[in-house]
């Protein structure tokens, strides 16, 4: 049986990790903050010393790690998967991170022997529980397939997109930059309506029943009215997200004026202590920034 390697134990890492635990296969572990890691020994688990460690004892390496920063430093780091893949193995990255990010570890992955597959995901820690997460991957399709077995115990579908990476993380932010903008217009439809003397729950009623109804609104609804965001996708995730989907813009030529106000807006949000709060946070700053009359 094909043993599986996982790295980055965050909000969605452990949970994804635990699924593949659950269902029986043989998995190491290797979170930078190795104090994450005994959830998953408790469950069964092996736990790595180093990501190279891990990559060059498993089969398949899965990561889950906060952004392109963290995505290069376990990959090409002194004790990184760059030094222990090889040999056919495989490195599956599913964070989110810009293409050539996606790309340079691809290249080097090649390089060293090794498959790679870059799978971004869509759906949040609730979908990461449940194992119904959405897989938008590129890049080798053996190991695609190869992988199909773990990948279906974490999510509910997959995408492959063709063998050229960077298609995934490009997926994967243009999905994230509607998503934000949505909250964003969300956050500042309550804020009008709290203003206009409406009820929010009576706003939420009418979206729900709607065109614009989704699961969305339903759920980060209830934390707008409670005014209570605890973290279930990080606001400093969502604000990269922004941040990368603008730079693509950029250098695709591709204007991006709602991307490039809510960008800001999440920038912000950020700088105001709401980074590792729920990306529903941002409507806190849409609220506080009273116009004087
Ligand atoms: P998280 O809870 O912030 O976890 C981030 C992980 O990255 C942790 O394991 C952290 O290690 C690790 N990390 C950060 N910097 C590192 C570095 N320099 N070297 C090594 N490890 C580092 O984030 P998350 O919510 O699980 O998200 C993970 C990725 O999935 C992000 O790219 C995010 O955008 C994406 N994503 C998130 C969601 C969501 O709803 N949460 C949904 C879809 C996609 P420590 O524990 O040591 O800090």
């Amino acid at each position: 049986m094909a043993t599986y390697g996982f790295l980055g134990l965050g909000i969605m890492g452990r949970n994804m990790a635990a699924n593949l635990i659950k269902a029986g296969f043989d998995v190491m572990v290797w979170n930078r903050s190795p104090g994450k890691c005994t959830p998953l020994t408790d469950l069964g688990a092996r736990q790595g010393s180093s990501p190279r460690e891990v990559a060059a004892a498993c089969d398949i390496t899965f990561a889950m790690l906060a952004d392109p920063a963290a995505a290069q430093e376990v990959f090409f780091g002194p004790e990184g998967v760059q030094k222990g893949i090889g040999g056919g193995r495989g490195y599956i990255d599913m964070s989110t991170v810009d293409d050539h990010t996606a790309r340079s570890i691809a290249e080097a992955v090649s390089v060293c022997g090794g498959r790679f597959l870059e799978a971004p995901v869509s759906g949040t820690k609730k979908p990461a529980e449940d194992g119904t997460l959405i897989f938008l991957t590129a890049g080798n399709r053996d190991l695609y397939e190869t992988a199909s077995p773990a990948l279906d115990k974490m999510g509910k579908k997959r995408l492959y997109l063709g063998d050229e990476v960077g298609q995934g993380a490009r997926m994967k932010l243009v999905v994230n930059m509607i998503m934000g903008g949505m909250m964003a217009a969300f956050g500042e439809g309550m804020a009008l309506a709290e203003k206009s003397g409406l009820s929010g729950e009576q706003v939420l009623d009418v979206l729900d029943a709607g065109a614009m109804a989704n699961p969305m609104f339903r759920i980060k609804g209830g934390m707008l009215l409670q005014r209570e965001f605890p973290a279930s996708f990080p606001l400093k995730h969502m604000q990269k997200d922004l941040r990368l989907a603008v730079a693509l813009g950029d250098e695709l030529g591709q204007p991006l004026y709602c991307a490039a106000a809510v960008s800001e807006t999440f920038k912000r949000a950020r700088a105001a202590g709401y980074a590792d709060q729920d990306f529903a946070a941002v409507s806190q700053v849409i609220q506080s920034n009273e116009m004087q009359h």
